[in-house]
Formats: structure tokens, C-alpha cells, sequence
């Protein structure tokens, strides 16, 4: 191990150990007495496969929790899984509980950044700045692409780094969010602005209850609406065989019921149904459309094209989309929920693939 990580490791551990005394927190009781926790959240939740890939216990594993293939894994946790307990304490899996529904929203309208281009209005990227503007943050986590289309974080500090274009837009393959939001953390001063699918927000949420660090830095969480998302090698595997060449895609969607990958001499399109076979089983079992546990949770449905729906549920995501409109950086329109309901029932419906 490196200096950096031994470094980093005793950090984590000197968090849990203060969340414990703080709160007296109890790590939950091992359902395989005698195994270590890494073989716990292995049997409860990675053999299971009802893993989402969130990669919340990664984030906070002193060990050394990791992606394997497609799968998240310790392959020498016999030897280096310490069992601190810290990752069935924060998976939102181990004890799985289903969150589904609308949340509690205060408003719902649509909007659209006269600033900013994104995958719809572009208001993620129009939220994340303007908070960095009134100074609630300093940072916003960013899901950017490499030329491959494989997911890289950026840490957004200056709205002149949105010039590199791949930042906003929609990458319909996991990115590791959480491993880098322990690293924003680190480094903040203000605060941190994170953007993630509804799993990704059930982990912030996770640290934020067990880790005092977390509740105090993460000052924004904004939440995208999914149906569903991809390992890397599958989907880029399938759009290559569909004909897409990576190198002259510029945007992938899916709206109306079709998958569509934008080039800049052509467009590939076909029935997102065809991408069941490929569907992560940690998505199948996943009843969160909307992320009803941020502070603000953005969509494509619920609004014309072109401008991104968002459901408001804290006061912290009011008080930024009042200083949008102030500022005149955005147009406003109404949101549809009704829109919504079809999507919300499918994804409600994946409780009974628990079951199975
Ligand atoms: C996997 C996935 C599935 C989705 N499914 C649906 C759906 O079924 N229906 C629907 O209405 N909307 C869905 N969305 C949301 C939609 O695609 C847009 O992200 C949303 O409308 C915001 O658009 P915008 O123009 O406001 O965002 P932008 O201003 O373009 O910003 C996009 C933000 O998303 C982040 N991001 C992009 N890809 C990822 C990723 N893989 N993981 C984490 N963060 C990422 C970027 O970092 C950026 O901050 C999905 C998004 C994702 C990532
Ligand atoms: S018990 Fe601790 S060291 Fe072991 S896998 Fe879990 S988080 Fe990592
Ligand atoms: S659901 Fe998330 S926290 Fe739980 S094992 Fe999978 S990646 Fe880790
Ligand atoms: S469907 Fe979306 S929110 Fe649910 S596990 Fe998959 S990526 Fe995460």
C-alpha cells in the first residue's frame, strides 16, 4: 500500500471511530457470526446480485473494496479485510429497504440554463454553478467521458472549466462518484455540490448518517431521475455491434422508449427493451426512479425537449433556483408529474425481482 493510502485508511477509521463515540452508532449484527463483515456484505448483498454498484463501501473500505470485472469484490480480504464493519454500515443495500415514489416534493417545474448546455435544460449544470456562485459550495462532483465514452470524476471548481463540453450530458454507464466525493471532502473548504443516480444519492445519504464529515461538507445533492444504467464493457460492446464508432459519438439518450446514439455523420437507434439482456441485475431489483432522498432530483420526462424537470424537495435547492431566476439565468415552464407515473410504477413493480 501507498503512503497516500495507509494515510487515507487511517483517516476512514479515525472517522468511524469517532462516529461511533459520537453516536454511539452499533455496526449491524453479522447475520454469519463467524465470518468477517467483507464476507457478510458478500453473501447478503454481492453474491445476491442485488448489488447496485454504488460503490459506497469502496469509498470508506480501508481494506480494499474494488470493482472486479463488472462486479465489486475484495479479492485478499482474508488477509486485509480489518473487520471494522464500516461497509455493511454504510451499503444501502445490506439492509435493503426500497425507497420508490415521487418524495417529498415542494415544487415541480421545468427549466432550461441560458448559460449552459446539457443533456436537456442543462439546469444539473446550472444548479451545481449557480451554488458555487453564492458561495455554498466550492466543488461539484462531475461524471465527465474519456474519448472511449468510459466515465472519468471531475471536480468542478471554476465554471470556466464547463468549457470542456464532456461534463454535462448523460453517460448511461456507472461512474465512481462516491470514491471521489471522500476525496472532495478532503480538499473543501465550502462545501461540496454532488450529482448522482438515486443509488449513488442512497449512499450519500448512508455516509452522511454514519459520518460526521460527510454531513458537514456535502452541502448540495442532486439527484438524477434513472430507469436504468450499464457496466462499461456490455454497452460499449452492444453499441459497437450496433454500428455506433465511439470516436464520432456526441450524445447518447434514451427517450420514448428508444435508445439513441448521436454521431456526427449519423444516428444509431433501437428499442431500449433490447437493452434487457444486458440490464445490471443491481437495477433490476432497483424501485428509485426519481432520487427521493436529494435535496433536488432532475429529469428528462416531466417536460418539453429541451428543458430538464426538476422536483424540489429541500429548501437549500429552493433557495439556489430563487437566485437562478434573479439572476436571469434560466426560462421557466411547468413540470408534468402525471408524466412521471408510468415510470415510477415500472420501477416500483422491480420490488417483486427482490422476491425472486
Ligand atoms: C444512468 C442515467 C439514467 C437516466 N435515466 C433517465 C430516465 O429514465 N428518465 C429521465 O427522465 N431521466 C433520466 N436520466 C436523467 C437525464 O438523462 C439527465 O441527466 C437529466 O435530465 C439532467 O439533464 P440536464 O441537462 O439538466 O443535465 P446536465 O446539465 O447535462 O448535467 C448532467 C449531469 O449528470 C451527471 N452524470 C452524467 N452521467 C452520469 C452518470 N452515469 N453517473 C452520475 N452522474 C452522471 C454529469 O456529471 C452532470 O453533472 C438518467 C441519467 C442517468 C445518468
Ligand atoms: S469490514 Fe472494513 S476492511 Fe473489511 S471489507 Fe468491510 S470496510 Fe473493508
Ligand atoms: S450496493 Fe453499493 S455499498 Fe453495497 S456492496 Fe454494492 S457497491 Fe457496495
Ligand atoms: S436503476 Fe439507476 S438508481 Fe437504480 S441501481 Fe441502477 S443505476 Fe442505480
Amino acid at each position: 500500500m501507498h503512503d497516500a493510502d495507509i494515510k487515507a485508511c487511517e483517516e476512514v477509521i479515525k472517522m468511524a471511530t469517532v462516529a461511533e463515540s459520537k453516536w454511539e452508532i452499533k455496526v449491524p449484527d453479522k447475520p454469519l457470526k463467524d465470518k468477517v463483515y467483507f464476507e457478510n456484505l458478500k453473501s447478503v448483498v454481492i453474491d445476491t446480485e442485488i448489488c447496485s454498484r454504488c460503490l459506497t463501501c469502496a469509498s470508506v473500505c480501508p481494506g480494499g473494496i474494488t470493482v472486479v470485472g463488472d462486479k465489486v469484490d475484495f479479492p485478499d480480504y482474508e488477509t486485509k479485510c480489518l473487520d471494522c464493519g464500516a461497509c455493511v454500515r454504510v451499503c444501502p443495500r445490506f439492509v435493503y429497504e426500497p425507497l420508490s415514489g415521487m418524495g417529498p416534493s415542494t415544487a415541480f417545474i421545468a427549466g432550461r440554463s441560458k448559460r449552459f448546455a446539457g443533456q436537456d435544460g442543462a439546469m444539473v449544470t446550472e444548479l451545481i454553478v449557480s451554488a458555487m456562485e453564492m458561495g455554498i459550495i466550492d466543488r461539484g462532483l462531475f461524471a465527465g467521458r474519456n474519448e472511449n465514452w468510459e466515465t472519468e470524476m471531475f471536480h468542478v471548481r471554476d465554471p470556466e472549466q464547463l468549457a470542456i463540453t464532456t461534463l454535462s450530458g448523460t453517460k448511461y454507464t456507472f461512474a465512481d462518484v462516491l470514491p471521489e466525493l471522500k476525496k472532495a471532502v478532503k480538499f473543501t473548504k465550502n462545501g461540496v455540490g454532488v450529482v448522482g443516480t438515486p443509488c449513488i444519492v442512497s449512499g450519500v445519504r448512508k455516509l452522511q448518517q454514519e459520518y460526521p464529515i460527510f454531513r458537514e461538507k456535502i452541502k448540495l445533492v442532486v439527484g438524477l431521475f434513472c430507469t436504468e444504467n450499464f457496466h462499461y464493457s456490455a454497452i460499449s460492446q452492444y453499441l459497437r455491434d450496433k454500428g455506433v464508432d465511439f470516436s464520432k459519438l456526441v450524445k447518447t439518450d434514451i427517450t420514448m422508449g428508444k435508445f439513441i446514439a448521436t454521431m456526427t455523420d449519423n444516428e444509431v437507434k433501437f428499442k431500449v427493451k433490447a437493452l434487457e439482456e444486458i440490464l445490471p441485475s443491481g437495477c433490476n431489483v432497483c424501485c428509485d426512479f426519481t432520487a427521493v432522498e436529494a435535496d433536488v432530483s432532475v429529469g428528462s420526462v416531466g417536460s418539453v425537449p429541451g428543458f430538464s424537470t426538476i422536483s424540489v424537495r429541500e429548501p437549500i435547492a429552493q433557495k439556489i433556483l430563487d437566485y437562478i431566476k434573479k439572476q436571469g439565468y434560466a426560462e421557466f415552464g411547468e413540470g408534468d408529474p402525471g408524466q412521471l407515473g408510468f415510470l415510477v410504477g415500472h420501477k416500483k413493480k422491480r420490488a417483486e425481482n427482490l422476491k425472486k
